[in-house]
């Protein structure tokens, strides 16, 4: 069995005290909740919300890590300075830094591996542009990601892939619950050849674009999926909450 997994990406939004109030406003909301629940803020946000999700079920991610241990990389986070800040989780390799900040599959899989040996659990984004989809390449560029991203990684149940076709990231424009559950199905076949013997049958697989309160159900009954990844519905409890409840 694989426990379900929602993730909210806060991406550059809330400053620390306003992380801090989202959260206690989320607390509530999601006490019952049988999934992971995950909130990835920005790294300047850390301290004040894990002080405010304190006794609650909502764990704390990064949405970056370097892959050095430490050093000349002026602006950087390396994964032992999360690790004693008490990060769990940290996404790595989302579509937004591979298109805006020059993340490669190679430095996707240098950050992922040393996420990895700190402790932490990385969330690895993969998925195509809506240019590769409609061209039929998706599963080309899906069997390169898994190719080049994950070298390396002895125990697959450590880390979580998220599913994001680019084309859904903050478009509202969502994958269907079966074009979501056929991909990710695709991605769960591959891994499991190119990297067989490695625990791939426990790695959690997410979907990510533009989930929300309304989609959430359809999209989480899927027998493929295993969480979510949002974005923008991650900035409103109630939202979010909806989400985290979607077995309710
Ligand atoms: C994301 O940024 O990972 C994401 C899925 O965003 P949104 O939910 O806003 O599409």
């Amino acid at each position: 069995m694989r426990k379900p997994i929602i993730a909210g990406n806060w991406k550059m939004n809330n400053t620390a005290s306003e992380g801090a109030e989202l959260v206690k406003a989320l607390k509530p909301l999601v006490k019952d909740a049988k999934c992971e629940v995950v909130v990835c803020v920005p790294a300047i946000d850390i301290p004040a919300v894990k002080k405010a999700i304190h006794g609650s079920k909502i764990r704390l991610g990064a949405q970056n890590v370097h892959f050095a241990e430490k050093g000349a990389y002026t602006g950087e986070i390396s994964a032992n300075m999360l690790k004693e800040y008490g990060v769990q989780y940290v996404i790595i390799g989302h579509s937004e830094r591979r298109a805006y900040f020059g993340e490669t599959d190679e430095t996707v899989n240098k950050r992922t591996l040393a996420a990895l040996a700190a402790g932490l659990t990385p969330i690895v984004c993969i998925g195509e542009s809506l240019e590769e989809r409609e061209g039929g390449l998706t599963e080309k560029v899906l069997d390169n990601q898994i190719a080049l991203d994950f070298q390396g990684i002895e125990d697959f149940s450590k880390i979580v892939i998220a599913y994001e076709p680019i084309w859904a990231i903050g478009t509202g424009r969502t994958a269907t619950d079966e074009q979501a559950n056929e991909t990710i199905g695709y991605i769960r076949k591959r891994m499991k050849k190119v990297y067989a013997g490695k625990n791939v049958g426990r790695m959690r697989i997410q979907y990510g674009g533009s989930m929300n309160a309304k989609n959430c159900k359809g999209l989480m009954s899927q027998p493929e999926i295993d969480g979510g990844l949002i974005g923008g519905a991650s900035l409103k409890p109630a939202d979010f909450a909806a989400i985290v409840n979607f077995d309710k």
